[in-house]
């Protein structure tokens, strides 16, 4: 097993990458985000997987990864993208906040991670895996909520791959049921592995929605698995086995989806320019009408004069008259 969340600092020395840059996972908090309408719902094609097709579900020694099949791919992405494999990440019986993506410093329970791999460009993932444009990733966040019959799906077979190498087939069904049922909405930059070697080949979906399992589900996924062989005589509980978030300077996510303070932010400059506008225009239109009002005024005082200074003619010529004019 890779060192968790404790030993993960050591990753650099073996696997450098894991010390480099676009690392994942990140946090997503208001500063980051930039909103990009050019960012479509995702369509996922052949998710659909017949009963009489089987998963392999296999314990790997780090997490349960269910193998997943060719025919599967993402679509409204730069490339196509067809999927490989599934796993997950979780924390512990008492620390429940094993997600490896935060959202404004949240965790959640676990996260799912489903791997795909640019089928454009490379034969296999592992002709893809460390190629900047290799593999896309969509990733759910999981919480503490109702029992999930299609992630029970799963998580029923965990007694069988209790220990290291062990297999077990799991009867197909619609992978997209362990989505959230929003696919539009979804949080996009480009990353890494979150495992050693750490290559900086993954475009991350990570969806904005979480879905739900039971407390009881998270507790057979917290407690069920097993690192170490069968006959381990120091049997190694998997747990905690996320990592930790990663620096994320100069970079920015691409959000699919306003987020409600933006929105507030927009409405709030609307109106405030609104009323500012309102307030210059009557401001002004007083001051011309103020302008107007005097200038009639000066007419008829001037009209006044003149016809005044038009009656001076008559008078004595030491009784002077102030030649005022307008
Ligand atoms: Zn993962």
């Amino acid at each position: 097993m890779f060192p968790g969340p404790d030993g993960e600092k050591t990753w650099p020395k073996k696997y450098p990458f894991c010390g480099g840059v676009f690392q994942s996972p990140i946090d997503f908090h208001n500063d980051i985000l930039q909103y990009d309408t050019t960012l479509l719902p995702l369509e996922l094609v052949g998710y659909n997987v017949s009963s009489t097709a089987h998963f392999k579900l296999t314990n790997n020694g780090h997490s349960v990864r269910m193998s997943l099949f060719p025919t599967m791919h993402i679509r409204n992405l730069p490339f196509q993208y067809t999927a490989n494999q599934l796993h997950l990440h979780w924390g512990n019986r008492n620390k429940p906040e094993g997600s490896e993506h935060t959202i404004s410093g949240k965790h959640f329970a676990a996260e799912v991670h489903i791997v795909h791999y640019n089928s454009d460009k490379y034969s296999d993932v592992t002709e893809a895996i460390d190629k900047s444009d290799g593999l896309a990733v969509l990733a759910v966040l999981i919480e503490i909520g109702t029992f999930n019959p299609s992630y029970e799906k799963i998580f029923s077979h965990f007694q069988n791959v209790k220990y290291k190498d062990q297999v077990a087939l799991v009867p197909g069904f619609d992978i997209q049921e362990l989505l959230p049922d929003r696919l539009d909405e979804y949080y996009r930059y480009e990353g890494s592995l979150t495992t050693p070697p750490c290559y900086p080949s993954v475009l991350w979906t990570v969806f904005r929605h979480s879905v739900k399992v039971s407390q009881e589900q998270l507790l057979a996924l917290e407690t069920a698995l097993y690192c170490t062989q069968p006959n381990d005589p120091a049997p190694l509980e998997m747990v905690n086995n996320f990592r930790h978030i990663q620096e994320f300077d100069e970079r920015l996510v691409s959000v699919s989806f306003r987020q409600m303070l933006g929105i507030l932010t927009d409405l709030l400059l609307f109106w405030g320019g609104f009323v500012l506008s309102v307030t210059v225009a009557s401001v002004l239109g007083i001051i011309i009408m103020l302008a107007v009002a005097f200038w009639l005024l000066r007419k008829k005082c001037c009209q006044k004069e003149r016809e005044d200074n038009r009656r001076v003619i008559y008078k004595p010529a030491t009784d002077k008259e102030d030649d005022n004019t307008c």
